[in-house]
C-alpha cells in the first residue's frame, strides 16, 4: 500500500497526540508520561521522562534514543506494530469516513470495498462460523496455566486455581510450535482474516502468552484477550481483532434477580470471581456497548471501574445507560465510612483487594 506524504501530514494535523496517547492507555499528566521502556530508567521511570508537544505533535523521551517521534511512531511503539497497522488502528479509533474521503491515496487503497459504510461496520472478510472454528481450534491447542509462569503471576494477584479452571484460562507454552501447527492447518490468509496473525505473518501473542477466553453460555469462547505477564510489555493486553461479542463471564447474566459487579478488565473480574462474587467484565472502560444493557435485565449493578479520570467518566456514562433501562446501579465503595477502605485515586479492584 502506498500512502502519500501529504495524506500522512493531513492525518497528523487532524489528531491530538495527547488524545492518541490516552486511547493507547497511556496516562498523560501535564504533558508528560512514563516511558514505555521503564526498565531503561531509574525507578521504572516513576517521574515521567517522556514529554509531549501538542503543537508539534511529537513525543520525546529524554533518555531513550528510539522513544521519540510523531503519532504514528507512538502507536507503533505502544502496540508493537507496523506502520500499516498503526495507520489502520488510528483510522478505526479516530477518523470519520468523511475525513478518510479527503485523503487522496487512502481513498483507493484502503477504503474502496466498504466506502459507503462507516469503518467500524466494514463487512467482515470472514464468515462468523469460519472464524469461530479457527478461534476454538486455537484455544484447544493451548496449555492449562498450572505450573506455568502465568500461574505464579495470577497467584501473586491472589487469583487461584478454582478461578483458572472455572474460567478456562490458557497459556501459550510453546509459541513456535503453536505458530507452525496453526499455519499448517489453516494457512496464513485465513489466520490473518481471523485476526490471530499480524501482517508480518506471525501469531500476534508472542509477548502475551496468558489467554483469557470469553466463555458463552455453552462454555464456548468466540472472543478472548491475551495478557502479558512481563510487566515491561506495553500494551499489557491485546484483544482478538474484530467485534467484542459480549462481556466477560456473561454466563451469570441469566435474567434472574440479583446483584452483579461490573469490572474494568479481566484481571479485576477474576479477582472478584476468585472471591465467589458475581462479576462480569469489559476489556476497557470505553468498550461497554449500549446494546449490552438488556443482558443485565433483572440485575442490580455495582460499577467497579478504576478510580481515575477515564474510570469516573465511564462510570457516569454506563450509569446513565442503566438508569434509562431502569436498572439500579451502585458505585463500588459507596457507603464505606472508613477512608482507608475506599478505592483510592489510581486504584483498581485487584489493588484494593490485595492492599496490606
Ligand atoms: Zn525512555
Amino acid at each position: 500500500m502506498q500512502i502519500k506524504r501529504d495524506d500522512i501530514d493531513k492525518i497528523k494535523a487532524s489528531l491530538s497526540i495527547t488524545a492518541v496517547a490516552n486511547a493507547l492507555g497511556i496516562d498523560v499528566q501535564r504533558g508528560k508520561f512514563r516511558c514505555l521502556y521503564p526498565m531503561r530508567h531509574a525507578h521504572g521511570d516513576r517521574t515521567p521522562s517522556v514529554s509531549i508537544s501538542e503543537e508539534k505533535g511529537l513525543f520525546t523521551c529524554w533518555v531513550c534514543e528510539d522513544m521519540r517521534g510523531d503519532v504514528f511512531e507512538l502507536v507503533k511503539q505502544a502496540r508493537s506494530c507496523s506502520f500499516a497497522e498503526a495507520l489502520e488502528w488510528l483510522q478505526t479509533e479516530f477518523m470519520s469516513q468523511t475525513q478518510i474521503h479527503g485523503l487522496t491515496s487512502l481513498n483507493k487503497s484502503i477504503t474502496e470495498p466498504s466506502i459507503a459504510r462507516p469503518v467500524k461496520q466494514a463487512k467482515p472478510e470472514i464468515k462468523p462460523e469460519e472464524r469461530m472454528k479457527v478461534v476454538l481450534s486455537f484455544l484447544k491447542r493451548l496449555s492449562v496455566v498450572d505450573g506455568t509462569p502465568a500461574a505464579r503471576w495470577l497467584a501473586s494477584r491472589r487469583i487461584f486455581k478454582p478461578a483458572w479452571d472455572k474460567m478456562r484460562l490458557r497459556y501459550i507454552s510453546d509459541y513456535s510450535a503453536l505458530n507452525k501447527s496453526l499455519l499448517s492447518e489453516f494457512g496464513l490468509e485465513l489466520l490473518q482474516k481471523t485476526g490471530l496473525y499480524n501482517d508480518r505473518g506471525n501469531l500476534r501473542y508472542y509477548k502475551h502468552p496468558l489467554i483469557f477466553p470469553y466463555l458463552d453460555e455453552h462454555v464456548r469462547s468466540l472472543f478472548f484477550q491475551a495478557r502479558a505477564i512481563d510487566s515491561s510489555v506495553v500494551p499489557k493486553e491485546l484483544n482478538l481483532k474484530g467485534e467484542i461479542p459480549y462481556p466477560y463471564n456473561k454466563v451469570i447474566l441469566n435474567q434472574q434477580p440479583g446483584w452483579v459487579f461490573l469490572c474494568e478488565g479481566v484481571v479485576d473480574t477474576l479477582t472478584m470471581i476468585s472471591r465467589n462474587m458475581e462479576a462480569v467484565g469489559i476489556p476497557g472502560v470505553k468498550s461497554f456497548k449500549p446494546e449490552w444493557v438488556s443482558l443485565f435485565a433483572q440485575k442490580k449493578v455495582v460499577l467497579c471501574f478504576d478510580q481515575d479520570g477515564p474510570g469516573r467518566e465511564a462510570t457516569e456514562l454506563v450509569q446513565n445507560l442503566f438508569q434509562r433501562a431502569q436498572i439500579q446501579t451502585a458505585l463500588f465503595g459507596r457507603g464505606i465510612e472508613d477512608e482507608r477502605l475506599k478505592l483510592k485515586e489510581g486504584q483498581d479492584i485487584n489493588d484494593w483487594f490485595n492492599q496490606r
